[in-house]
């Protein structure tokens, strides 16, 4: 069985602890490699490593480290096949879903190929008579990122970029249940010219994530995942004094007013719900019909669905492949099943689609009817369910959202300008789209939702996530002539 060991001082490192998790095959349902799980003893090995690099790497010029990240951009571009493949492979997404993933990530790498400009410091001169002040923003030392299952090449971009650019050594802890995809960026940052111990990939599970969280040396910790991990990892690193940014769960509301376009709602309903099988963080999973739209866009989506092939992420025409475990596969049918014992309409049930008879599998679910007591609205679900909550007005819609405890995204489809200026400006959400479905911002707009989807003062990556890797020193310098010095006991005061 293949092993997949750690990735410390620039080489594989076999795991010490005896503990090891199953990686599957999510399309064939069989295990394909066994991933060694990290004990406290392996943290501080990885944290040893990261740190004597961080002292070098901190001290290295922004020519160097513009220099690495762009030899990296053009490796992790020319290499997408090979990253989507492997992605596809544990995670069970398409292949060419997966390299949207890539791709996306490879904007935050050309995000941090211009971090010379965004590390730029601000200078007053003349505050006060021969006086300048300045500022700097410096690297925090060692930085830690612990991330999804859900994109395991993507998420970890998020952070190791910028934290690196901005001269941090960067410890990744990956999902154990995808870890592979993390293992290939560490190498290939080796062959860019990272010098070893300043990434470094430390596999494990809840013992692996307490340890960096608690290790003196690891000065802040970027989460992505569920909300209570997340809400705990944050808890936990700020009790320590710790910079953390946690970003959790989301149940993304699209909003559809009657004069919307409904052929393109239903298009953008049908890719978001059940685009990556429901496995995205942005997926739409509670679909808002206003008024009259109700019945033409359930009837518009459900003749979709037929449409949508399902297949192993490596089939060239596969749409959607399966869910990443077995158990999470029987989870989301036992969702379905109860929506529908609390009075929600399967008008498609995923569970009765036509799928391969291998794997971790589960058709497109369009549940109408739904009442946002009902759990299959207020559980974020994670799978290819999409549940319609029918209201009769806009500002009933908008309330709906604005209760929901998750604010992640939303969306609105309309052709009112005036009703979709409302919504932005109203909706207590971090990330919104106008007619567009999964409002991801680029990587120079920070990502980040509100309420229970993010934990922590700072959005990820673009400008928040430099502020984020950094700290900022302010400098008041002065250069008088020598002859001119005396003692003045008073407040320095800028006259
Ligand atoms: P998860 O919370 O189960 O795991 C995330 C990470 O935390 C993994 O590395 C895991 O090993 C670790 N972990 C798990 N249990 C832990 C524990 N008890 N103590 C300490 N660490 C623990 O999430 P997941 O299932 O891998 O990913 C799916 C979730 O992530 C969904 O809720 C999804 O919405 C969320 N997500 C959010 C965003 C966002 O930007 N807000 C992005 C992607 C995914």
């Amino acid at each position: 069985m293949r092993r997949i060991q750690h990735f410390i001082d620039g080489e594989l490192t076999a795991g010490t602890s005896g503990r090891s998790s199953d990686v599957y095959d999510p399309a064939t349902g069989e295990v394909q490699a066994q991933v060694d799980l990290a004990s406290a003893t392996e943290v501080d090995h990885v944290v040893a490593s990261a740190s004597k690099a961080a002292d070098e790497w901190a001290e290295s010029s922004l020519t160097q480290r513009t220099q690495i990240m762009f030899r990296f951009r053009e490796l992790l571009a020319s290499r997408t096949d090979e990253l989507a493949r492997v992605i596809s492979s544990e995670h069970g997404k398409v292949v060419s879903d997966a390299a949207g993933e890539v791709a996306r990530g490879l904007e935050n790498v050309e995000f941090a190929c211009g971090i010379a400009h965004h590390l730029k410091g601000e200078i007053s001169e003349q505050v006060s008579a021969g006086i300048e002040v300045y500022s700097l923003r410096q690297p925090l030392g060692v930085v830690a990122g612990i991330t999804p299952f859900n994109f395991p090449a993507m998420v970890p971009a998020w952070m190791f970029a910028t934290a690196i650019a901005c001269g941090n050594a960067f410890i990744c802890k990956p999902s154990e249940r995808d870890p592979s995809a993390s293992m290939l960026i560490a190498e290939w940052l080796i062959d860019a010219g990272l010098p070893p111990g300043v990434f470094s990939v430390i596999n494990g599970d809840k013992e692996a994530v307490d340890a960096l969280i608690d290790h003196e040396d690891v000065a802040a910790i970027s989460f992505v995942g569920s909300t209570p991990i997340a809400s705990y990892v944050y808890e936990r690193g700020t009790a320590l004094g710790k910079r953390v940014q946690a970003l959790g769960g989301a149940k993304n509301h699209m909003l559809v007013l009657p004069d919307a376009d409904i052929d393109m709602a239903a298009d953008a309903a049908v890719s978001a719900a059940y685009g990556s099988a429901g496995e995205r963080c942005m997926a739409i999973s509670a679909l808002v019909a206003v008024g009259s739209v109700a019945d033409e866009l359930v009837e518009a989506i459900s003749t979709r669905i037929p449409g949508v092939k399902i297949a192993a992420g490596t089939e060239p025409d596969a749409e959607m492949g399966p869910l990443i475990t077995g158990e999470h596969c029987a989870r989301v049918a036992g969702y379905v099943q109860r929506a529908q014992d609390d009075g929600a309409v399967a008008v498609v049930d995923g569970s009765e689609a036509d799928l391969p008879q291998k794997g971790f599998f589960y058709g497109p679910t369009l549940l109408d009817r739904v009442t946002p007591e009902m759990e299959c609205y207020r559980d974020e679900i994670f799978g290819p369910v999409l549940s319609v909550v029918r209201v009769e007005t806009f500002k009933e819609a908008i309330d709906l959202i604005n209760s929901n405890p998750f604010g992640n995204g939303t969306a609105i489809f309309t052709r009112d300008g005036g009703a979709a200026r409302q919504f932005q400006h109203e909706v207590q959400v971090g990330m919104v789209g106008i007619n567009v479905p999964i409002p991801v911002p680029v990587a120079y707009h920070s990502f980040g939702g509100w309420k229970s989807s993010l934990f922590g003062d700072t959005h990820m990556y673009g400008p928040e996530g430099v502020r984020f890797y950094t700290r900022a020193k302010a400098v008041t310098a002065r250069w008088p002539d020598p002859s001119s010095s005396q003692i003045d006991l008073g407040f320095p005061r800028n006259d």
